[in-house]
């Protein structure tokens, strides 16, 4: 085996876990199995080291500047990664050159916090009895909730947080790890074991998943991590509107059915400028408020922007001036981090200055801005204003900020002035029109000659190569400048390394600082996006009030008008806690559209937005339940009615006076009779004991009758034009049951055969005619090819064969019980 390969082996051997990426020259390289496994995830070349030799080994890589997409990648697809750097110049090495493993990376801990999606989050979790808790290392945003001890050591809404907040990673300690493995959570993060927990003086009030989560983020990237990190939020569920993952999906708040971003709520309303803007948008979404004053003060907040247009725009055109100050915050302690990376932090403090100033609802001490400023006049000192990319190459610290450093860039120079010198004098002493001075790594500064010139070289030149074309030399003069000359580089180099370390330690003192500041920067984005879309699409501040009652004037739903503009139907709604408001009418006729649109006003009212109405008024909600359509879970392998029934318990043992219930469509899932009573029951259930707001939509117009006896059930519908058989849908919401099912006509409009549906059309008149249910087998049974046809067939097959002879009395009984069950 190659040296180079055993000093591979023996890092690779205390990185078992991990993809090794070795640094080799400009590249990264992957051996082995680590390179089988990468290159198709990278989707890059296999390759192999040694060929046709014992030593032969697969590797794939890349440049060393290129890695930040391709770690992303592998990060992404669940591997850890450990970077494995060269720590000693090449140039300096004595045999092989000394190699060690720099940092250590996973799905949760990033390689560089700007090259990922700006719009998500990058959380790591951790849980255990009591506690759930997330926190970004990216942006240091970090928050826990606390729960009901629970013998799984996971309570149900500490699934559906982590199901909803999509950690990239669990850390957990070992004991919890082998429960959460058996646990199936659908986005299927990481599960890391971590047994050590931080001990830090300011940390001890925090429980110990908080702890657990910092001691794994300092593993990872180092103690410096701590300074991007904000103080812990203490996320009390009771102090938020629960919006299950269920109902989040059902109201297709981040992604539509079909898992795409466009056609979703947050994209319907999202006109936030920064990537910090949008996460802290989908944040609020996620969390809405329960603390009437936290929303009147982003009401008050966003009022104060809609009555300065001017000003507004004027933020608003900061903003898009702004890079992603809390990922830049992250990235600042990070080794990757190169001067530039100052720069542009110091040009997005900059215009956070200025927001500051210009937003007066923010809460800050002008102390703290302060600090700000003094961090911008920092960077601004120190670096020049275009520095190079990397430290290593000098020319990044600025003109006049050291005089030492000054005194070495003249020297060099000077230096290099003087090199310039002697090639003329060299020229028109030798008379050697086309002599050349030049530099390189193996001989330094030498003399070029072609060999046309030959006999006019000078004796004192010594010669050092000879070349097709050319001799080169060098002389003593030569060489003693070039010593000068390198050495002052180094020097110079050295110098400037250690003056951006020292930038950087003050910057990093300040972090926290700042972290507060790009908070504030990214709430004033949001208000000020949600004040351009409430002045843009006209939209009003809901009044809360606390008359359990809730009414929408003029409601429109923000992603369906955003779809058909103008054509969208505003709808009034009005009705108080405890009673249900029954919807008929056709499929297509907008029922789904209006309840939902109810849903999404609230979450909009409860996150402190405006709201597409012409006016609204409600208390606040506490709660949502929803049963919506047909939810895809085959996933999971539950069927749809297994799941809408399942969602429905779910809502009856919890739904109470302060939640709103939306039911669609419910028991459709089953036989119409089995659908019916199931449909009423349910119903009966949530009027006498929930005292919800209730929406239920039905197509079974048997419950409208329904409100004869109960006067909290109010029958609307949405209503149709019919003429001569042609129908249109108008979308407004009456009172009163719509007066027929219209599912034929419907049916029609979406193109069925004429045959199918005027034969749909004799069935129906024949069921209408007789209410009893034997004539509803007998209907079916005049068609051979229908299902019921096929079920008869079979029963009597059964009745034919059954074993009378081995039966008991009540066995007898039972099958004749089983029968009706299953066949009528
Ligand atoms: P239903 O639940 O009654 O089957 P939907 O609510 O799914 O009907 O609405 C069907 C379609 O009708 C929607 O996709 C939308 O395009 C249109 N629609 C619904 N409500 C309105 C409205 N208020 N104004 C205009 N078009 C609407």
């Amino acid at each position: 085996m190659t040296p180079l390969m055993q000093q591979y082996w023996s890092i690779k051997a205390a990185h078992k876990d991990e993809l090794l990426f070795f640094r080799m020259g400009d590249f990264y390289e992957l051996f082995h199995d680590d390179a089988r496994v990468a290159a198709p995830v990278l989707n890059i070349a296999l390759t192999s080291r040694n060929k046709k030799n014992a030593d032969e080994t697969a590797m794939c890589g890349m440049p060393y500047h290129s890695v930040a997409g391709p770690i992303n990648k592998l990060l992404e697809s669940g591997f850890r990664v450990a970077i494995c750097d060269q720590i000693e110049d090449p140039a300096l090495a004595k045999g092989i050159v000394k190699r060690a493993v720099t940092r250590i990376l996973s799905p949760g801990m990033v390689f560089d916090p700007e090259t990922l999606d700006g719009s998500k989050a990058n959380y790591i979790c951790s849980v255990d009895r009591e506690t759930l808790c997330f926190l970004d290392a990216t942006t240091g945003e970090g928050f826990y909730f606390l729960g009901k001890k629970n013998s799984l050591g996971l309570t149900k809404d500490f699934a559906g947080l982590i199901e909803l907040l999509s950690p990239k990673e669990i850390i957990v300690c070992s004991d919890h790890a082998n429960q959460l493995l058996q646990l199936k959570i659908l986005s299927g993060p990481v599960i890391t074991k971590f047994d050590r927990l931080i001990d830090t003086p300011q940390h001890k009030n925090l429980p110990d998943t908080a702890k657990r989560l910092l001691a794994y983020a300092v593993h990872m990237q180092g103690e410096s991590l701590l300074n991007t990190i904000s103080e812990f939020e203490n996320r009390s569920i009771l102090k938020r509107l629960v919006l299950s993952p269920t109902v989040i999906r059902h109201l297709e708040v981040f992604e539509n059915y079909a898992g795409e971003v466009k056609g979703s709520l947050f994209d319907a309303i999202n006109l936030t400028k920064t990537a910090a803007g949008s996460r802290l948008l989908k944040s609020w979404l996620r969390f809405p408020l329960l603390d009437l004053n936290k929303i009147k003060a982003r009401q008050d907040h966003l009022g104060f922007w809609l009555s300065d247009i001017s000003g507004l725009k004027r933020v608003r055109t900061l903003f898009s001036q702004m890079f992603d100050v809390e990922r830049r915050i992250g990235k600042i302690v990070n080794p990757s981090c190169g001067p530039r990376d100052f720069i542009s932090l110091s040009n997005s403090l900059k215009v956070g200055v200025e927001v500051s100033r210009a937003d007066k609802n923010l809460s800050y001490s002008p102390l703290d801005l302060e600090k700000v400023q003094g961090v911008i006049s920092l960077i601004e000192n120190t670096l020049r204003e275009e520095p190079s990319v990397s430290i290593a190459k000098g020319g990044v610290i600025a003109d006049g900020f050291n005089n030492v450093l000054d005194e070495l860039v003249g020297l060099s120079d000077h230096a290099e002035k003087a090199i310039n010198a002697i090639e003329a004098r060299e020229k028109l002493n030798s008379g050697i029109s086309s002599l050349k001075i030049r530099f390189n790594n193996v001989f330094g500064y030498y003399i070029e000659v072609t060999n046309t010139h030959l006999e006019k070289v000078p004796k004192n030149y010594i010669r050092r190569q000879t070349l097709a074309q050319a001799e080169r030399y060098i002389t003593p003069e030569l060489q003693e400048l070039e010593n000068k000359i390198l050495s002052a580089k180094a020097r110079r180099i050295e110098l400037e390394g250690q003056l951006f370390s020292e930038l950087k330690t003050q910057v990093i003192s300040q972090l926290g600082t700042l972290l507060t500041f790009a908070k504030l920067w990214s709430e004033c984005d949001v208000v000020t996006s949600l004040a351009w879309l409430a002045l843009q699409d006209n939209y009003v501040r809901p009044e809360f009030k606390n008359d359990k009652k809730l009414e929408i004037k003029n409601g429109r739903h923000p992603v369906v008008e955003n779809k058909i503009g103008k054509n969208f139907v505003p709808n009034n709604v009005e009705l108080s806690f405890g009673d249900c408001l029954l919807l008929t009418g056709p499929n297509m006729a907008g029922k789904s559209t209006l309840m939902r649109q109810v849903a999404v006003l609230v979450i909009m009212a409860q996150i402190g937005s405006f709201v597409p109405a012409v006016a609204m008024s409600m208390p606040l909600f506490h709660r949502f339940f929803t049963r919506i359509g047909a939810s895809d879970s085959l996933a999971q392998g539950l069927s749809t009615f297994m799941v809408e029934m399942s969602e429905t318990a779910e809502m009856l043992e919890s739904a109470d006076g302060n939640s709103l219930v939306i039911l669609d469509e419910i028991g459709r899932g089953t036989s119409t009779y089995d659908g019916l009573s199931l449909a009423q029951s349910i119903l009966e259930f949530l009027l006498e004991s929930s005292g919800s707001l209730i929406f239920f939509a039905t197509h079974y117009h048997e419950l409208t009758q329904l409100s004869e006896k109960n006067h909290r059930i109010k029958n609307h519908h949405m209503s149709i034009h019919e003429k001569n058989g042609a129908m249109t849908f108008l979308y407004t919401l009456r009172e009163g049951p719509a007066n027929k099912s219209y599912g034929i006509q419907v049916a029609k409009l979406a193109g069925l055969p004429a045959s199918v549906t005027e034969r749909a059309q004799c069935l129906l008149k024949v069921l209408e005619s007789d209410s009893g249910r034997g004539q509803l087998s007998l209907t079916f049974g005049l068609d051979q090819n229908t299902e019921q046809s096929k079920k008869f067939t079979d029963l009597g097959e059964q009745v034919r064969t059954v074993l009378i002879e081995k039966m008991t009395p009540l066995d007898a009984l039972n099958k004749i019980s089983e029968w009706q069950q299953n066949y009528f």
